[in-house]
């Protein structure tokens, strides 16, 4: 009997520890944490011709914000996201995606010149995945460390070969990660996007806990409904993300912030203001 219940014991940690979102805190700050502020970044506009595309079960077309967040650490600046490339900026139609039409009015690099910063100040790189509305200016950054998710880093490109460029310093992951080791600011890994697509925890001083999307969630209609596009690339995967999420945020009572939800970026402080 006793036998029987040491089983069932060991199979019940076993499980804790190798299920994602099931009970355990995603990470226990230690020591002082060393964020100080997050500014938001405008990272550009995309004009969908179908808005069901990536909202499931809306009719016409949409619209979706594109957002990057720039973190001040002690140890370091941290950019999550590059968003649509700078190289748009100023055309008049903007660029024709697969699903639409990109469009701009600012660059990030002006962002980061407003702030006093060059590009070469950038130490990490975390992004939520490698969709080209995430990576448009990764060629501004070859100093940087990407932080990503080694299956996203490995996932062959649309065209065949390499998504990243060998000669880029890159820490790949395998699942959670705390960048800085103050529980600051944590990666979660949320598959099913894309192979390795990752939300990004920061916890704020004053403002609190965030919990940064990516493209886990696209819209809030989204979010509401618990639905994913079709188009993901592993529909299961994004559900149970999904799931993943809504732990996280209760275990760490944080807000969602959805990157492309129009109606919630419109609200949001940009840069140069920040969030303490
Ligand atoms: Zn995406």
């Amino acid at each position: 009997m006793r036998k029987a219940f040491l089983l069932f014991a060991a199979i019940s940690a076993w499980l804790a520890a190798t299920q994602p979102g099931l009970a355990q805190p995603v990470s226990t700050p230690h020591g002082t944490p060393g964020i100080e502020r997050l500014y938001v970044l405008y990272c550009g506009d995309i004009a969908l011709n179908d808005a069901s595309s990536f909202t499931p079960g809306a009719s016409g077309p949409g619209a979706l914000s594109v957002t990057c967040y720039l973190i001040k650490h002690a140890q370091g600046w941290l950019l999550w996201d590059t968003g649509l490339p700078d190289s748009i900026v100023g055309m008049p139609d903007g660029m024709k995606s697969n699903a639409g039409v990109w469009t701009s009015k600012k660059t990030l690099a002006s962002q980061l010149a407003e702030l006093g910063l060059k590009p070469s100040d950038i130490r990490y790189l975390a992004l939520s995945h490698s969709h080209p509305d995430h990576v448009g200016n990764l060629n501004l950054f070859p100093q940087a460390t990407l932080v990503v998710q080694k299956a996203e880093y490995d996932w062959v490109a649309p065209f065949g070969g390499a998504r990243f460029k060998p000669e880029q310093p890159a820490t790949k992951l395998d699942g959670d990660h705390d960048v800085f080791g103050d529980g600051s600011v944590v990666l979660i890994s949320t598959p099913g996007h894309s192979p390795g697509h990752q939300c990004l925890l920061v916890r704020l001083p004053k403002t609190g806990a965030l919990l940064l999307t990516g493209d886990a969630v696209h819209t809030k209609a989204n979010w509401d409904s618990h639905r994913v596009p079709e188009r993901n690339f592993n529909v299961p995967q994004s559900l149970a993300a999904l799931d993943r999420m809504a732990a996280v945020l209760k275990e760490n009572n944080a807000q969602l912030w959805i990157g492309h939800e129009t109606s919630e970026v419109a609200l949001r402080r940009y840069a140069p203001d920040s969030y303490e």
